[in-house]
Protein backbone atom coordinates (compact mmCIF):
# COMPACT_ATOMS: atom_id res chain seq x y z
CA UNK A 1 0.00 0.00 0.00
CA UNK A 2 0.96 3.72 -0.82
CA UNK A 3 1.94 5.08 2.39
CA UNK A 4 3.43 8.30 1.00
CA UNK A 5 0.48 10.96 1.81
CA UNK A 6 -0.40 9.72 5.60
CA UNK A 7 0.60 11.54 8.27
CA UNK A 8 3.29 9.80 10.36
CA UNK A 9 2.16 11.78 13.53
CA UNK A 10 5.89 13.03 14.34
CA UNK A 11 5.03 15.62 15.89
CA UNK A 12 2.46 13.34 18.06
CA UNK A 13 4.75 10.47 18.79
CA UNK A 14 8.32 12.24 19.43
CA UNK A 15 7.38 15.45 20.34
CA UNK A 16 8.11 18.77 19.46
CA UNK A 17 11.42 18.25 17.84
CA UNK A 18 9.89 16.13 15.15
CA UNK A 19 7.78 17.59 12.57
CA UNK A 20 5.18 15.10 10.54
CA UNK A 21 6.21 14.75 7.14
CA UNK A 22 2.50 15.10 5.73
CA UNK A 23 -0.05 18.05 7.23
CA UNK A 24 -2.73 17.61 6.16
CA UNK A 25 -4.82 20.99 4.25
CA UNK A 26 -6.56 23.14 6.34
CA UNK A 27 -9.94 22.13 6.35
CA UNK A 28 -12.73 24.87 6.54
CA UNK A 29 -14.31 22.54 9.41
CA UNK A 30 -12.10 20.13 11.19
CA UNK A 31 -13.05 17.26 13.42
CA UNK A 32 -12.58 17.40 16.70
CA UNK A 33 -13.42 14.99 19.04
CA UNK A 34 -12.36 12.45 21.96
CA UNK A 35 -13.04 8.58 21.94
CA UNK A 36 -13.91 7.09 24.93
CA UNK A 37 -14.87 2.97 25.85
CA UNK A 38 -13.28 0.36 27.52
CA UNK A 39 -10.15 -0.81 26.63
CA UNK A 40 -10.27 -3.18 23.68
CA UNK A 41 -14.01 -1.63 22.29
CA UNK A 42 -11.74 -0.83 19.06
CA UNK A 43 -10.89 3.16 19.71
CA UNK A 44 -7.66 2.94 18.22
CA UNK A 45 -9.00 1.12 15.05
CA UNK A 46 -11.94 3.36 14.56
CA UNK A 47 -9.39 6.40 15.20
CA UNK A 48 -7.36 5.18 12.10
CA UNK A 49 -10.68 4.59 9.83
CA UNK A 50 -12.02 8.37 10.71
CA UNK A 51 -8.86 9.94 10.38
CA UNK A 52 -8.51 8.50 6.55
CA UNK A 53 -12.10 9.93 6.37
CA UNK A 54 -12.00 12.97 7.78
CA UNK A 55 -8.06 14.02 7.60
CA UNK A 56 -8.19 14.76 11.59
CA UNK A 57 -5.03 13.56 13.19
CA UNK A 58 -4.95 10.43 15.58
CA UNK A 59 -3.92 10.99 18.74
CA UNK A 60 -3.18 8.24 20.74
CA UNK A 61 -1.80 8.87 24.90
CA UNK A 62 -1.23 5.15 24.68
CA UNK A 63 1.06 4.97 21.15
CA UNK A 64 3.11 7.98 22.29
CA UNK A 65 4.01 6.14 25.57
CA UNK A 66 4.62 2.97 23.39
CA UNK A 67 6.94 5.24 21.30
CA UNK A 68 8.96 6.26 24.40
CA UNK A 69 9.16 2.73 25.53
CA UNK A 70 11.23 2.98 22.45
CA UNK A 71 13.76 4.81 24.01
CA UNK A 72 16.80 3.59 25.20
CA UNK A 73 16.78 3.64 28.74
CA UNK A 74 19.37 6.32 28.97
CA UNK A 75 17.11 8.60 27.08
CA UNK A 76 14.51 7.99 29.46
CA UNK A 77 13.96 9.86 32.31
CA UNK A 78 12.93 8.58 35.72
CA UNK A 79 9.31 9.57 35.43
CA UNK A 80 9.15 7.74 32.26
CA UNK A 81 10.43 4.15 33.24
CA UNK A 82 8.17 4.35 35.91
CA UNK A 83 5.07 5.44 34.02
CA UNK A 84 6.26 2.35 31.56
CA UNK A 85 6.33 0.14 34.13
CA UNK A 86 2.39 1.06 35.02
CA UNK A 87 1.47 0.85 31.68
CA UNK A 88 3.33 -2.79 31.48
CA UNK A 89 1.19 -4.17 34.25
CA UNK A 90 -1.92 -2.33 32.85
CA UNK A 91 -2.04 0.53 35.94
CA UNK A 92 -3.16 3.85 34.24
CA UNK A 93 -0.27 5.81 34.23
CA UNK A 94 -0.01 9.35 36.96
CA UNK A 95 -1.85 11.92 35.38
CA UNK A 96 1.22 14.28 35.88
CA UNK A 97 3.06 12.26 33.69
CA UNK A 98 0.33 12.16 30.99
CA UNK A 99 -0.51 15.76 30.92
CA UNK A 100 3.14 16.74 30.94
CA UNK A 101 3.14 14.40 27.55
CA UNK A 102 -0.07 16.28 26.34
CA UNK A 103 1.37 19.81 27.09
CA UNK A 104 4.30 19.65 25.50
CA UNK A 105 2.17 18.38 22.28
CA UNK A 106 -0.24 21.20 22.24
CA UNK A 107 0.47 22.13 19.33
CA UNK A 108 -1.29 18.95 17.74
CA UNK A 109 -4.55 20.70 18.95
CA UNK A 110 -4.19 23.15 16.10
CA UNK A 111 -3.43 20.47 13.54
CA UNK A 112 -4.82 21.64 10.26
CA UNK A 113 -7.12 18.68 9.95
CA UNK A 114 -8.08 18.45 13.54
CA UNK A 115 -7.58 16.05 15.57
CA UNK A 116 -9.02 12.55 17.43
CA UNK A 117 -8.39 11.66 20.89
CA UNK A 118 -8.14 8.40 21.65
CA UNK A 119 -6.87 7.00 25.18
CA UNK A 120 -7.25 10.51 26.36
CA UNK A 121 -8.83 11.81 28.94
CA UNK A 122 -8.68 8.92 31.35
CA UNK A 123 -9.57 10.45 34.40
CA UNK A 124 -11.60 13.17 35.28
CA UNK A 125 -8.34 15.39 36.42
CA UNK A 126 -7.32 14.93 32.86
CA UNK A 127 -10.39 15.80 31.10
CA UNK A 128 -10.08 19.06 33.45
CA UNK A 129 -6.70 19.92 31.94
CA UNK A 130 -7.90 19.32 28.15
CA UNK A 131 -10.91 21.61 28.68
CA UNK A 132 -8.72 24.31 29.85
CA UNK A 133 -6.39 23.78 26.81
CA UNK A 134 -8.76 23.43 24.30
CA UNK A 135 -10.01 26.94 26.49
CA UNK A 136 -6.53 28.70 25.78
CA UNK A 137 -6.27 27.40 22.33
CA UNK A 138 -9.80 28.81 21.03
CA UNK A 139 -10.87 25.35 20.16
CA UNK A 140 -14.22 23.38 20.60
CA UNK A 141 -14.48 20.00 21.13
CA UNK A 142 -17.59 18.39 18.27
CA UNK A 143 -18.12 15.70 20.14
CA UNK A 144 -16.76 12.77 22.33
CA UNK A 145 -18.15 8.83 21.14
CA UNK A 146 -18.53 6.26 23.57
CA UNK A 147 -17.54 3.17 22.26
CA UNK A 148 -20.02 0.35 23.91
CA UNK A 149 -19.37 -3.56 23.49
CA UNK A 150 -20.58 -6.08 25.94
CA UNK A 151 -17.65 -7.58 29.13
CA UNK A 152 -17.29 -10.72 27.31
CA UNK A 153 -16.52 -9.41 23.74
CA UNK A 154 -13.77 -6.90 25.16
CA UNK A 155 -11.78 -9.61 26.10
CA UNK A 156 -11.86 -11.58 23.11
CA UNK A 157 -10.77 -8.56 21.57
CA UNK A 158 -7.56 -7.60 24.02
CA UNK A 159 -6.24 -11.10 24.21
CA UNK A 160 -6.49 -11.81 20.11
CA UNK A 161 -5.22 -8.17 19.41
CA UNK A 162 -2.06 -7.70 17.22
CA UNK A 163 -0.49 -4.40 16.83
CA UNK A 164 1.94 -3.59 14.24
CA UNK A 165 5.26 -2.28 15.49
CA UNK A 166 6.11 0.33 13.23
CA UNK A 167 2.91 2.09 11.80
CA UNK A 168 0.71 1.22 14.97
CA UNK A 169 -1.92 -0.70 12.90
CA UNK A 170 -4.04 -2.73 14.58
CA UNK A 171 -5.16 -6.65 13.67
CA UNK A 172 -6.98 -9.78 15.18
CA UNK A 173 -6.18 -12.66 15.02
CA UNK A 174 -9.59 -14.17 14.08
CA UNK A 175 -11.70 -11.18 13.28
CA UNK A 176 -9.41 -9.11 11.35
CA UNK A 177 -6.33 -11.13 10.79
CA UNK A 178 -3.43 -10.09 8.32
CA UNK A 179 -2.89 -11.03 4.48
CA UNK A 180 0.75 -12.79 5.97
CA UNK A 181 0.98 -13.55 9.56
CA UNK A 182 2.50 -11.61 11.96
CA UNK A 183 3.22 -9.01 8.35
CA UNK A 184 1.30 -5.70 8.92
CA UNK A 185 -0.99 -5.12 5.45
CA UNK A 186 -0.35 -1.05 5.78
CA UNK A 187 3.57 -1.23 5.97
CA UNK A 188 4.83 -4.49 6.14
CA UNK A 189 6.06 -4.35 9.98
CA UNK A 190 6.19 -6.56 12.17
CA UNK A 191 3.30 -7.59 14.46
CA UNK A 192 3.15 -8.12 17.87
CA UNK A 193 0.94 -8.64 21.08
CA UNK A 194 0.87 -6.03 23.58
CA UNK A 195 2.72 -6.82 27.09
CA UNK A 196 -1.16 -5.26 28.56
CA UNK A 197 -3.27 -7.20 25.99
CA UNK A 198 -1.81 -10.36 28.04
CA UNK A 199 -4.73 -12.13 30.53
CA UNK A 200 -3.41 -10.71 33.80
CA UNK A 201 -3.31 -6.91 32.96
CA UNK A 202 -6.21 -6.64 30.95
CA UNK A 203 -7.99 -7.48 34.23
CA UNK A 204 -5.95 -4.78 35.54
CA UNK A 205 -7.32 -2.26 32.53
CA UNK A 206 -10.79 -3.19 32.98
CA UNK A 207 -10.86 -2.63 36.49
CA UNK A 208 -8.43 1.31 35.91
CA UNK A 209 -11.33 1.88 32.95
CA UNK A 210 -14.45 1.03 35.65
CA UNK A 211 -12.42 3.50 38.38
CA UNK A 212 -10.89 6.12 36.52
CA UNK A 213 -12.79 6.21 33.22
CA UNK A 214 -16.28 5.32 33.41
CA UNK A 215 -16.90 8.62 34.76
CA UNK A 216 -16.20 10.71 31.75
CA UNK A 217 -19.28 9.64 30.18
CA UNK A 218 -21.47 11.58 32.86
CA UNK A 219 -19.09 14.61 32.66
CA UNK A 220 -19.34 14.67 29.01
CA UNK A 221 -23.26 13.91 28.99
CA UNK A 222 -23.55 16.63 31.18
CA UNK A 223 -21.93 18.75 28.68
CA UNK A 224 -24.23 18.05 25.78
CA UNK A 225 -21.14 16.41 23.78
CA UNK A 226 -21.61 12.63 24.35
CA UNK A 227 -22.95 10.08 21.82
CA UNK A 228 -23.08 6.75 22.12
CA UNK A 229 -21.87 4.27 19.29
CA UNK A 230 -22.61 0.16 19.65
CA UNK A 231 -18.85 -1.60 19.10
CA UNK A 232 -19.98 -4.62 18.10
CA UNK A 233 -19.57 -6.03 14.46
CA UNK A 234 -17.58 -5.14 11.74
CA UNK A 235 -14.55 -2.06 12.22
CA UNK A 236 -16.16 -0.39 8.60
CA UNK A 237 -19.97 -1.27 9.68
CA UNK A 238 -19.21 0.83 12.86
CA UNK A 239 -17.09 3.79 11.55
CA UNK A 240 -19.82 4.10 8.98
CA UNK A 241 -22.57 4.59 12.41
CA UNK A 242 -19.49 6.55 14.17
CA UNK A 243 -19.94 9.24 10.84
CA UNK A 244 -23.75 8.93 10.77
CA UNK A 245 -24.08 9.86 14.56
CA UNK A 246 -21.04 12.67 13.83
CA UNK A 247 -23.30 14.27 10.98
CA UNK A 248 -26.29 13.79 12.99
CA UNK A 249 -24.71 16.13 15.64
CA UNK A 250 -23.16 18.49 13.03
CA UNK A 251 -27.08 18.76 12.33
CA UNK A 252 -28.80 19.10 15.32
CA UNK A 253 -26.35 21.62 16.52
CA UNK A 254 -26.56 23.93 13.37
CA UNK A 255 -30.44 23.76 14.07
CA UNK A 256 -30.23 24.49 17.54
CA UNK A 257 -27.79 27.66 17.16
CA UNK A 258 -30.03 28.63 14.14
CA UNK A 259 -27.04 28.53 12.30
CA UNK A 260 -28.00 27.49 8.67
CA UNK A 261 -25.30 28.79 7.02
CA UNK A 262 -23.20 25.58 4.47
CA UNK A 263 -20.30 25.37 6.90
CA UNK A 264 -22.72 25.13 10.20
CA UNK A 265 -24.67 22.30 8.19
CA UNK A 266 -22.00 20.63 5.67
CA UNK A 267 -20.37 17.68 6.47
CA UNK A 268 -16.88 18.17 8.76
CA UNK A 269 -14.78 17.52 5.57
CA UNK A 270 -14.42 20.50 2.77
P1 LIG B 1 -4.10 2.39 25.16
O1 LIG B 1 -3.21 2.14 23.99
O2 LIG B 1 -4.92 3.64 25.00
O3 LIG B 1 -4.94 1.18 25.51
O4 LIG B 1 -3.15 2.67 26.42
C1 LIG B 1 -2.26 1.68 26.88
C2 LIG B 1 -1.79 2.00 28.26
O5 LIG B 1 -1.12 3.27 28.27
C3 LIG B 1 -2.90 2.15 29.31
O6 LIG B 1 -3.30 0.90 29.83
C4 LIG B 1 -2.19 3.02 30.35
O7 LIG B 1 -1.26 2.27 31.09
C5 LIG B 1 -1.40 3.97 29.48
N1 LIG B 1 -2.18 5.17 29.11
C6 LIG B 1 -2.54 5.56 27.87
N2 LIG B 1 -3.21 6.72 27.90
C7 LIG B 1 -3.29 7.06 29.21
C8 LIG B 1 -3.88 8.15 29.90
N3 LIG B 1 -4.55 9.11 29.25
N4 LIG B 1 -3.77 8.18 31.25
C9 LIG B 1 -3.11 7.23 31.93
N5 LIG B 1 -2.54 6.16 31.34
C10 LIG B 1 -2.62 6.08 29.99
Amino acid sequence: MDTSSQNDRAAWLRGRIAKCAHLPGRLARPLRVVLLGAPGVGKGTQAALLSQRYGACHLSTGDLLREAKTQSSREQTLAMSSALNFMRHGALVPDTIVWQLVRERSGCFQCPGGFILDGFPRTLAQAGALQHLMEAEALQLDAVINFELPASEIVARLSGRRTCATCKAVFHITSQPPQFADTCDRCGGLLYQREDDRAQAIVVRLQAYERSTAPLIDFYSAKGLLTSVPAAGEPEQICLHTMAALEERKVNRAAHSGDASPAARGLFVV
